[in-house]
């Protein structure tokens, strides 16, 4: 195969790929990646969008009126089979 349908055949891969409806922030555009907060949380911040990654998340947390000292990130599964996150 020539380099040229090398590169059609990748153009055909990418435009067929189908990206997941929350991977990517409705606010910044930046991809997102899989997390949760409590749903009191949320629906006290009340964002205009339904999808938004954790850095917009917090901004519009603090401009409500939410301003913790950090924030905390931890994984929610140590590995695919289960095993608890590490005490750190
Ligand atoms: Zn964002």
């Amino acid at each position: 195969m020539s380099r040229a349908g090398d590169e059609e055949a990748y153009m055909v891969r990418a435009d067929e790929r189908e990206e997941h409806p929350e991977a990517r922030c409705e606010r910044c555009k930046r991809s997102n990646i899989v997390w949760f907060t409590k749903s009191e949380l949320w629906n006290s911040v009340n964002p205009a969008e339904s999808v938004l990654c954790p850095v917009c998340f917090v901004e519009s947390a603090e401009a409500s009126g939410v301003k913790p000292t950090g924030w905390e990130l931890a994984p929610e599964r140590h590995d695919p089979e289960g095993k608890p996150c590490p005490t750190l």
